[in-house]
């Protein structure tokens, strides 16, 4: 087994959220070091996460692959997506729909999901919830570890559109 070569510092994450090719050869170099080969479709696809600003399904990644036209099978997208789970360079991230969703290991944040068309954008609270953390803690003598909160309603375009 491997040990996971790259954890993120929480103070690394406002970098992280414009990340660029030159972080992708990062993440490239800590997996070569880690013994793992480099192979054009692992680029490609820490391309797309590296710049996605949303979680991504198996299905998105051969989207794009295919316009990259990078030929590759689900298979592939299967085991490259649990390796770079496994190194924790990526996190699952399911909803109620049940399609699991990936994104690069950031900081703790939130996401807002349209209704309509499914789509999810990450966002950050300007406050946390530490102190709601707190009573609740201490009104339910409960041991919070961490918590999830998704915003759900209708993006943009689908305001537009009548009904
Ligand atoms: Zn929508
Ligand atoms: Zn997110
Ligand atoms: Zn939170």
């Amino acid at each position: 087994m491997h040990k996971a070569v790259w954890s993120i510092d929480k103070r690394d994450t406002v970098a992280l959220r414009y990340i660029n090719m030159k972080n992708v050869e990062g993440i490239m170099s800590k997996l070569r070091e880690g013994g793992f080969r480099s192979t054009k479709t692992r680029r490609v696809i820490l391309d797309l996460f590296c710049n996605s600003k949303k979680p991504l399904s198996c299905r998105d990644i051969q989207k794009y692959l295919k316009q990259k036209s990078t030929s590759t099978n689900r298979t592939t997208v299967y085991r490259e997506v649990a390796l770079l789970k496994s190194e924790k360079i990526i996190e699952e991230f399911q909803l109620s729909d049940g399609v699991r969703r990936y994104e690069i290991l950031l900081n703790h944040h939130h996401h807002t999901v349209c209704l309509k068309c499914r789509e999810i954008n990450c966002i950050e609270l300007e406050q946390e919830l530490n102190n709601q953390e707190m009573q609740i803690e201490k009104n339910n003598k409960f041991k919070i570890i961490s918590h999830s909160l998704e915003f759900y309603g209708l993006c943009q375009k689908c305001q537009a559109v009548k009904k």
